[in-house]
């Protein structure tokens, strides 16, 4: 049986049937069961920053399965221990508190449980956003046709319009116990707010004592050219949310709080088995030491930038938006589907995040070779697809 043909006869279809098998990767490159070679810009969705088998990922998973893979949240260990010191050393806050789990919606949901604890329960999200496919993270995500058939969801969620401050002022109340937004709203096809707009909700959440939660999900661990991707706004967010890149392509997510308006869970009131395991925290821990390491982050800006310059200049692209290597290509027309389709069968790895947008986040280590070579099949697979 072909590996279509097994998955649809052994899986859910909640993904549909994926049109290629992958067997090995480096780097940016990926290869099928056939032996033929990809350039991978979507980087496992966000998520692999240091790319496909990384000498330094792979040695501190073998070294750290190899001693200690999994003991529980009952017993403490290095790797969490190091990796929730480094991460308040990143988000420069010593009284930062991290709960380690295993994805983003996990790190969202446990964002929405400390958010009741201040005894309010309405929260405020923005339309577009996403955060996730649990009940929790789904009821705040604002895309109505990931919602509509699994409702009633959580009840106390407002929407309101991204990057409209003057909207947020309106519903922000006493009431709401937190602002949940991204600072690039990733999934929704990578949509940038305007300057101030993060200083803005930070504001109108410290008047009506509201907790601001930034989901850095997707825009963390340096895929904007700063770790989270809120430092531009000079704000401090009172919970950040983290998975996707922090595992460097192993399970692994978090929900830091800072300060002390965030109300603290007690023994008890929150968990997970998984969460924060040694060989997924060693892999985090290595990952951030080769970024600081090799000033990736400034790479990664530079890169951004290169690309942004060469990519508004394809003809068929309207506008590029994004920061760092979270890039999303504007089409002046619906022919986004197509293009992922014809950008798979000239070897590049890309995704569509809606009708018209393109979505790349290639790991941060990606070459300049490899960024030209990115353009060129790009150019010319949109070429195709407009010009037959
Ligand atoms: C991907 C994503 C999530 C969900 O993460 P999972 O690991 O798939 O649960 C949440 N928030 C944002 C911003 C994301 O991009």
């Amino acid at each position: 049986m072909k590996n279509q043909e097994r998955w649809h006869a052994a899986m859910q279809n909640n993904y549909g049937v994926p049109p290629i098998t992958l067997v090995k990767g480096r780097g940016a490159e990926v290869w099928d069961d056939n032996g033929k070679r990809y350039l991978d810009f979507l980087g496992g969705i966000a998520t692999n920053v240091l790319g496909h088998a990384h000498p330094v990922i792979v040695k501190a998973v073998s070294s750290q399965i190899g001693k200690l893979g999994h003991v529980s949240n009952l017993y403490s260990h290095k790797p969490a221990l190091e990796l929730a010191e480094k991460l308040q050393d990143l988000v420069n806050e010593p009284s930062a508190r991290i709960f380690f789990c295993n994805s983003g919606a996990e790190a969202n949901e446990a964002a929405i449980k400390i958010s009741r604890l201040t005894g309010r329960n309405e929260i405020i999200a923005a339309s577009g956003g996403f955060h996730g496919r649990t009940a929790g993270a789904l009821s705040i995500t604002g895309q109505d046709s990931k919602r509509t058939p699994f409702e009633p969801l959580l009840a106390g969620v407002k929407f309101v319009e991204f990057g409209d401050a003057a909207a947020m002022r309106k519903v922000v109340s006493k009431k709401t116990a937190m602002v949940i937004i991204e600072a690039v709203q990733g999934e929704n096809g990578v949509v940038v707010p305007d300057v101030g707009y993060l200083r803005k909700v930070r504001a109108i959440c410290d008047e009506y004592g509201a907790l601001l939660a930034i989901d850095a999900v997707q825009t963390g661990m340096g895929r904007t050219g700063e770790w989270f991707g809120y430092e531009p706004e000079g704000i401090k967010p009172d919970i950040v949310t983290l998975a996707k890149g922090l595992g460097a392509g192993l399970p692994l997510g978090a929900m830091i709080t800072l300060g002390d308006r965030t109300p603290a869970f007690k023994p008890g009131e929150h968990g997970s088995t998984f969460g924060g395991n040694p060989v997924s925290c060693a892999a985090a821990n290595a990952a951030i030491d080769f970024i600081v390491k090799k000033d990736l982050l400034k790479k990664v800006s530079t890169s951004g930038k290169y690309l942004k310059v060469m990519l508004v200049k394809v003809p068929g692209v309207v506008e590029v938006r994004g920061r760092g290597l979270l890039l999303g290509i504007v089409l002046d027309s619906n022919v986004a589907t197509a293009v992922v389709a014809k950008a798979m069968s000239n070897g590049l790895l890309i995704n569509a995040t809606g009708k018209n947008v393109i979505r790349i986040a290639p790991p941060l280590i990606v070459s300049k070779k490899e960024l030209s070579e990115f353009i060129k099949v790009f150019t010319r697979t949109l070429n195709e697809v407009l010009n037959g």
